[in-house]
């Protein structure tokens, strides 16, 4: 059976790259009818960030991925955080030490650092290597006596390449990746303090929980020949690898940072986040206005498409149509008018009604209260024009409160001498109750402009600039007939006074 995992650190919110590999896993898994587990990969104690944890967990559920099992699921391989199985990995640092594939080292950090600045001043790199490890403090260059005694201090285990090997890797997406271990360094696998490294943890997990397919971001490419020479040490079977495509900035220059977000006017997270040390917030695409149904598909298709023409898919239909030899080697562009498009037609394909709480909750924020009645006919006459969620309010405005300003293009163009006496007429034409009927209006209205041989153009946009302040919003016997006659009537008194001494 197919087994994947998604494995972030909680270390801040999660960057939507991360979102998008465990959106992946997910298609993946359910595709082969396999199964998803979220593992929480918290051993390194000093980037643990408080509520990270839940903020992964919350943003899944609000994308709908689901896990077979998990840190907030349970499952038959539990625990699945980390820091619960801490007791777990000794044994297999000292499994490693025994096969000869590791060692300790007991340098000090100020010596590490002296051997850096002496490499620096030579323009080199300092790597802890086959060439270098001779002469370092480890037990391979110390008497099993040392040894022995230093273990009772501070000591490191670190893993043992061996000498001028290849290392082969078969990447699903990249084909065959080879280095040679001359270029690797011995990296460090478990502490004194008894917790494991990212690296050792990981692959003990992976072998554990029959891990099948590692599907993860480009940027653990330079660890997997470390892990696939792990499973060669402990002789396990590999799972197979598969490296996605970074997420690049939408220009293509570079790496989408958790920084680019804000300044380049999207979210990079799919929540919002509070920092807790700072306080600083970061935008999120669910405050943003944005539906999962959008995120989960432009998100699929940055770095990886179904072969067709074919954009618009349900997470049904992406999970159909995923398979990793259509995932794109090279990095994918953060496009955001495409995402924006998206979320546009998602908006479109709901019924009005399953707005009706957002919208109520921007109106409240105002002290409007029109009942969900009105809610529901404001929505169906401004969703058209609504590419988030948050829209609602700026793009209705008019239908709950009176202008408070008038567009002064408008007036400069529009606005002419006799208008006022004109639309005072339309206005009585309005006042005709048994009018109060949008087709008998509108009918009246162009009767009216006829017969005087008016502008319609002009007088229309006038009205229209009277009661919404601006030459923007829906058919405007809609707008009257929502508004109602009253309301009418006063805007366009309104107008005619302010705009005239305005002009005045
Ligand atoms: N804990 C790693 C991360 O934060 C997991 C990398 C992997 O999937 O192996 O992304």
């Amino acid at each position: 059976m197919i087994r994947v995992r998604f494995a972030p650190s909680p270390t801040g919110p999660l960057h939507i790259g991360g979102v998008r590999t465990c959106l992946y896993n997910y298609l993946f898994a359910k595709k082969n009818d396999g199964a998803l587990l979220l593992r929480i990969e918290d051993t390194d104690q000093t980037r643990f960030v408080p509520g990270a944890e839940e903020y992964i967990i919350d943003a899944f559920k609000w994308l709908g991925i689901t896990f077979d099992e998990g840190v907030h699921v349970g499952g038959s391989y539990e625990p699945y955080r980390q820091s619960d199985r801490i007791h777990i990995y000794k044994k297999y640092a000292e499994q490693l030490i025994n096969k000869g594939w590791a060692y300790y080292a007991f340098d000090k950090p100020e010596e590490l650092e002296a051997k850096r600045k002496e490499a620096e001043i030579e323009k080199k790199t300092f790597q802890y290597d086959m060439n270098t490890r001779k002469i370092m403090c480890n037990s391979l260059s110390l008497s099993a006596e040392e040894t022995a005694k230093k273990l009772n201090g501070n000591y490191v285990v670190r893993f043992k390449y061996p000498e001028n090997t290849e290392i082969y890797i078969h990447d699903l997406i990249r084909g065959a990746v080879t280095i040679n271990s001359q270029q690797l360094d011995d990296k460090v696998l478990f502490k004194s303090d008894g917790f494991p490294t990212y690296h050792l943890a990981n692959v003990v997990d992976d072998h554990l929980m029959e891990i099948t397919h590692v599907i993860r971001g480009e940027e653990w490419l330079p660890s997997a020949p470390l892990h696939v020479m792990l499973y060669k040490a402990f002789e396990w079977e590999a799972p197979q690898f598969a490296h996605l495509p970074l997420l690049l900035k939408p220009d293509g220059n570079g790496k989408l940072s958790k920084r680019d977000g804000d300044r380049l006017g999207f979210p990079v997270f799919p929540l919002q986040w509070e920092d807790p040390a700072t306080g600083e917030l970061s935008s999120g695409y669910r405050e943003s206005g944005y539906l999962p149904e959008a995120v989960n598909n432009f998100l699929a298709l940055l770095g990886w498409n179904p072969g067709t023409e074919e954009e618009v898919m349900t997470i049904e239909m992406l999970t159909e149509r995923f398979s990793l030899d259509k995932v794109s080697k090279s990095g994918a562009k953060f496009d955001l008018d495409k995402a924006k498009w998206f979320n546009h037609y998602y908006i479109q394909q709901k019924q009005n009604e399953e707005f009706v709480t957002v919208f109520a909750q921007q109106l409240a924020e105002r002290n409007i209260y029109p009942g969900n009645d009105r809610i529901e006919k404001a929505i169906a006459l401004v969703k058209e024009r609504v590419y988030f969620t948050t829209d609602f309010w700026n793009q209705s405005a008019f239908l709950f409160q009176p202008p408070e300003t008038y567009n002064p293009d408008v007036i400069k163009k529009r606005w002419k001498e006799e208008i006022p006496a004109q639309l005072m007429q339309i206005s009585k034409i309005l006042t005709s109750t048994y009018l109060f009927d949008k087709e008998k209006m509108h009918n009246k209205v162009m009767a009216f402009i006829a017969e005087n041989q008016l502008n319609t153009g002009q007088i229309m946009n006038c009205l229209r600039l009277a009661l919404v302040g601006d030459a923007k919003g829906p058919d405007l016997f809609e707008i009257i007939d929502f508004i109602g006659q009253e309301e009418t009537i006063n805007r366009i008194e309104t107008a005619i006074m302010k705009i005239d001494n305005s002009k005045s």
